[in-house]
């Protein structure tokens, strides 16, 4: 039977507030505990809704919850990176880690874990933005030992592989499948009416289906397996048609 995780996207200090209580409220509904990647330091301009001083109150209230906190880069602020090195196949060709340095990467992943401590925060997992990374991302992750996972990858369960646990994240959803373990991602800021319609009624038919991550955690396989890399291929393949037809438009 399928499992799915909903995972919450860009949770920082100028999120769009209403948008954000909005899809809490439906959670709490349907009791269900969510990932939400918070960003430590956001310097994206795209988020630029209120400032909110009470944020990482916010977020202490979500952990005592029982939500999944998890690092979302240091500053979701990216750079362009030639689309090679990455850990995954399909990716974005924009970065906030990809190519650099492992000394670097480790300082940024540092940076984060400090600034989320010491707003009393304790993140168990990391999803890079645009789930662009590379190799030098996972190492220097292995460095704190209170990320568990990573949110990303593909598989039909959760997977070990250099010495880091996938949860893996395929789609962004939300879709019906008859197994598997599937993470459906949402970017609350930017959600309209219909999208909480979608979810909602997603939440409504599936409200058995839905787990946290520790439960997803429960079963870990040994790599990715050979269904995790057909799927990796074949969505890298389809998306790779996709950008060949379409670029020019
Ligand atoms: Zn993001």
């Amino acid at each position: 039977m399928s499992r799915y995780i909903i995972r919450l996207d860009d949770a920082c200090q100028t999120m769009n507030h209403n948008n954000w209580d909005r899809i809490e409220r439906l959670l709490d509904q349907y009791g269900i505990c969510p990932i939400v990647g918070v960003i430590p330091d956001n310097k994206d301009p795209d988020f630029l809704w209120e400032y909110d001083f009470s944020f990482w109150e916010k977020v202490r209230t979500w952990q005592k919850k029982g939500w999944t906190i998890a690092m979302h880069g240091l500053h979701h602020k990216m750079f362009y990176h030639d689309p090679v090195g990455y850990y995954q196949k399909s990716h974005s060709i924009y970065t906030e880690y990809a190519g650099l340095k492992y000394s670097i990467q480790k300082k940024m992943m540092s940076e984060g874990i400090t600034i989320l401590r010491q707003n009393r925060v304790k993140p168990s997992g990391f999803f890079a933005p645009a789930h662009t990374y590379d190799l030098n991302t996972v190492r220097a992750l292995k460095e704190f030992p209170e990320i568990q996972f990573i949110s990303d990858g593909y598989a039909l369960e959760a997977y070990k592989k250099d010495g880091m646990v996938f949860v893996p994240s395929i789609c962004d959803g939300p879709f019906s499948f008859p197994f598997g373990v599937f993470t459906y991602v949402f970017h609350p800021s930017v959600m309209k009416e219909e999208d909480f319609k979608k979810l909602e009624s997603f939440l409504f038919n599936n409200r058995n289906r839905i787990i946290n991550v520790e439960k997803a955690l429960s079963c870990i396989r040994d790599g990715q397996g050979l269904i995790g890399t057909i799927l990796e291929n074949s969505i890298f393949i389809v998306r790779w048609i996709r950008y060949c037809l379409f670029k020019n438009r």
